[in-house]
């Protein structure tokens, strides 16, 4: 039961093979047990998802009596945890920062509204880098969560908790949030899967911004099929995001079995550079063959301004931060150190209340962005950025999906990269494009290297074609069967 998918556990739920009560305990019992070790959860809201649970109890005994299992909201009983840079209402929040150590939203975030509509019980709130920024979470205010499969291990970042309670049995799904990869790196790290949708496609409303033109709310799951369901969920227009964008919901999880034969999967050349784990290039090409035994039609392409997306990324995304951080000043909400004068009020607060990785991230923003400099970094990285975005136009016109690895490497050792910020951001290369673009991409596990570590493949596809993009993931993960693997902890 620890490891069951969201649509295995609804089935049973409506047939009464078992309670929300009942699965949602087990799941408690689960992090009381590993969460020690595992470290994915910042806060727990225990007599929350046992309260939500009960209620589900009630309408699914209701609902067998009269016969209208099939009526009831998508994830009724499901429990869930949320990464932390996502707003709960009444739930403290913090972003993985002392800033924001205290801080209870009084509002709530659309995706979270929009999980409690459909009937989702939350567990509680997930480990994050601090403010989404790291590949680690590492950079965490509070601690370093473990990855399940190697304790001594990353699990990757920014979403790190989010992933590594979904592969070790701490909750059925997360949501997470992926600003150059942050869903899809620790999803590969964690092997399970993770989903970036198209930018707009969700709302961010209630999402603590990090580089707003980047970041994207997404679902981290067991199977393909469940972060289908949550996508569907996710999904729609949200008048309180203006980037949201008013396109239909397809209804991603019945979309899932479309054949495979006759679609173009492109493989770009500069996402097999030299340096790359050769295991992770051994079994994402193998992974390639299996999408070519069922039929479809591999070629190589090129994304030729591939090496600049890093710098680029780096750029925008410090940029863009540096102005969305101004908002923690000790005055409005959060950490408020008190001193002499307002100036003093303002460095105590982000003296104290941020770490070193988000100093580092503001100062290279508002560097960019200075008067003199901004032309020569901000302006030009966005042109730069509009090639990137090309290349990716001119490839999806010839290919209907992209396939590559997640990332170069599977996961690191705790501490390994933490003094060297540089090749911490290496670890993103092959992520961050697809949110320079704005396209949908998704990671799930593809085999595992000889230490025992998952491996990534990541599957690309055009703005909105999610249906397409899971359909493609779906037809992998069935035939080669790697979801069906977990940690024993
Ligand atoms: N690791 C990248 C960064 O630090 C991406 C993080 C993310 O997607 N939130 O910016």
């Amino acid at each position: 039961m620890l490891h069951i998918t969201i649509h295995a556990a609804r089935r049973m739920l409506r047939a009464g093979d078992i309670g929300a009560r009942e699965l949602t305990a087990a799941i408690l019992e689960r992090i009381d047990a590993v969460d020690g070790q595992v470290r994915a959860y910042l806060t727990l809201t225990p007599e929350l998802a046992l309260a939500a649970a009960d209620r589900a109890d009630a309408a699914l005994v209701a609902a067998r009596a009269a016969g209208t299992t099939d009526d009831l909201p998508p994830l009724l009983g499901i429990p869930l945890a949320i990464k932390d840079t996502i707003t709960t209402e009444g739930i403290r929040t913090t972003c993985g920062s002392r800033i924001l150590e205290n801080y209870i939203p009084p509002y709530q975030s659309t995706a979270m509204a929009r999980l409690q509509q459909a009937g989702a019980l939350i567990l509680g709130k997930t480990n994050t880098d601090e403010f989404a920024m790291g590949s680690s979470t590492e950079s965490s205010a509070y601690f370093a969560t473990r990855n399940p499969w190697n304790l001594a291990h990353v699990p990757g970042g920014s979403s790190g908790g989010s992933a590594a309670a979904v592969a070790a049995g701490e909750c059925l799904a997360a949501l997470g949030s992926d600003t150059g990869g942050s869903v899809r790196q620790p999803a590969g790290f964690c092997g399970v899967v993770g989903l970036k949708p198209t930018y707009g496609r969700v709302s961010r409303y209630g999402l603590v911004a990090y580089a707003s033109s980047l970041d994207q709310i997404g679902p981290l799951a067991r199977d393909v099929t469940d972060a289908a369901e949550l996508l569907g969920v996710l999904a729609g227009h949200d008048p309180l995001d203006s980037t949201s964008v008013p396109a239909a919901v397809p209804a991603y999880a019945q979309m899932l079995d479309r054949p495979v034969r006759g679609l173009r999967v492109g493989v770009p050349r500069e996402y097999f550079a030299p340096g790359m784990q050769p295991e992770v290039e051994a079994a994402v090409r193998a992974a390639i063959q299996v999408l070519a035994d069922l039929g479809a039609e591999v070629r190589e392409i090129g994304l030729p301004h591939t090496d600049l997306a890093l710098p680029v990324y780096y750029l925008i995304a410090a940029a863009e931060a540096s102005a969305n951080l101004a908002r923690f000043d000790g005055i409005r909400y959060g950490l408020s150190a008190a001193a002499e004068s307002l100036w003093e009020t303002y460095r105590e607060t982000r003296g104290q209340g941020f770490g070193p990785e988000v100093k580092r991230r503001i100062m290279l923003g508002a560097y960019a962005l200075s008067a003199g400099y901004y032309d020569a970094y901000y302006l030009k990285a966005q042109q730069v950025r509009t090639l990137i975005r090309a290349d990716f136009d001119a490839a999806l016109a010839e290919v209907d999906v992209i396939a590559c690895p997640t990332g170069p490497t599977t996961a690191f050792r705790i501490g390994e990269k933490m003094a060297d910020p540089l090749s911490m951001y290496l670890t993103d290369i092959l992520t961050l494009s697809a949110n320079l673009a704005g396209l949908p991409a998704i990671s799930l596990p593809c085999g595992f290297d000889g230490a025992g570590l998952p491996i990534g493949l990541q599957l690309m596809a055009g703005a909105f074609q999610e249906p397409l993009l899971l359909a493609a993931a779906f037809a992998y993960e069935q035939a080669a069967g790697w979801h069906t693997r977990h940690p024993t902890l």
